[in-house]
């Protein structure tokens, strides 16, 4: 039995209750959401900005209850938790599809502010900035379909978590391997996303299912995954690390590219096969897609 809930309790601690928050600032620091926060801005070696945080607070306090409550955070914090329920029970029997059987997903959506990155996962946390930028802008379509994104990889990860680095010593097929891994895993939780979106639009926000609509993006990006994947035996790691972030992950190659793998395996060999793969893996994965592309659109394993 798969379950998301929502834990909206950081918006309410900094915008609803600023003035005891920050009276308890320190110790506020020590509770698991908050922790989570701030593991992740040391782990990234980004310094979480405590002096631009509690002035945010003492700029909160000042203001009266209602300008609190209609601030733009709070008021997309309602509507995400107005659509909660009806997000969980609808999203599992979108992805559920998409995964081996009674697969079950537990994961809880935290809604945060005030901090540096736009969303990260651990701890079975997904964690979501309401004051970022690009969310306040597109609103809380494109943030459940980005947890529906986060929601599926937990499910993928349940069966296959191969992923987490490399040793030093690896070989290029190792290597090759883990560039094959982020194709599988960004691509079938790209494609579990991008079939969400007739119910949470987001291809103004979100490039990647707009460039899965476009061969001349399908094909470009595949050029970035041959790119990486020639790199494994010619870049020294720390080059070869870059090589990875740029043209995979930031230029969106892995998720364009590993997504269109998956609607062709699925489209021309079956769900049931392309579900296959997440036990047989991601070279199987990309073996599978190759015998159905053509020769220029090919992952050169
Ligand atoms: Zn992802």
């Amino acid at each position: 039995m798969s379950s998301v809930s929502f834990d909206d309790s950081f918006i309410t601690r900094v915008y609803t209750d600023p003035a005891p928050t920050l009276a308890s600032y320190d110790s506020l620091w020590k509770e698991e959401v908050f922790t989570l926060v701030s593991d992740w801005h040391r782990y990234s070696g980004t310094p979480l900005d405590h002096a631009a945080i509690k002035a945010h607070l003492t700029a909160l306090t000042d203001q009266g209850e209602e300008e609190r409550n209609t601030h733009p955070v709070v008021r997309l914090r309602d509507r995400i938790m107005a659509r909660a329920p009806t997000f969980q029970v609808e999203v599992f029997p979108r992805i559920a599809p998409l995964l081996p059987p009674e697969t079950p997903i537990e994961a809880t959506a935290t809604l945060v502010a005030l901090i540096v990155p736009g969303a990260f996962c651990a701890a079975g946390r997904i964690v979501v900035n309401l004051s970022h930028p690009q969310f306040l802008e597109a609103g809380e379509d494109l943030i459940l379909n980005i947890v529906a994104h986060e929601l599926y990889h937990f499910g993928f990860h349940s069966h296959q978590d191969t992923g987490s680095g490399t040793p030093p010593d690896a070989t290029p097929r190792q290597l090759a391997d883990h560039v094959l891994w982020w194709l599988q895993n960004e691509g079938m939780a790209t494609y579990a996303s991008y079939n969400l979106t007739d119910i949470y639009p987001a291809h103004d926000a979100a490039p990647d299912y707009t460039m899965l609509e476009n061969p001349a993006d399908i094909r470009r990006l595949t050029g970035n995954v041959n790119e990486v994947l020639a790199a494994v035996s010619t870049q020294p790691r720390d080059a070869l690390r870059e090589t990875l972030w740029t043209k995979g992950v930031r230029e969106r190659a892995f998720y364009v590219v590993g997504a269109h793998m998956a609607r062709t395996i699925d489209r021309e060999r079956g769900r049931e096969t392309l579900i296959a793969l997440i036990h047989e893996g991601p070279r199987s994965y990309a073996e599978a897609y190759n015998t159905l592309a053509p020769r220029d659109m090919k992952v050169n394993l």
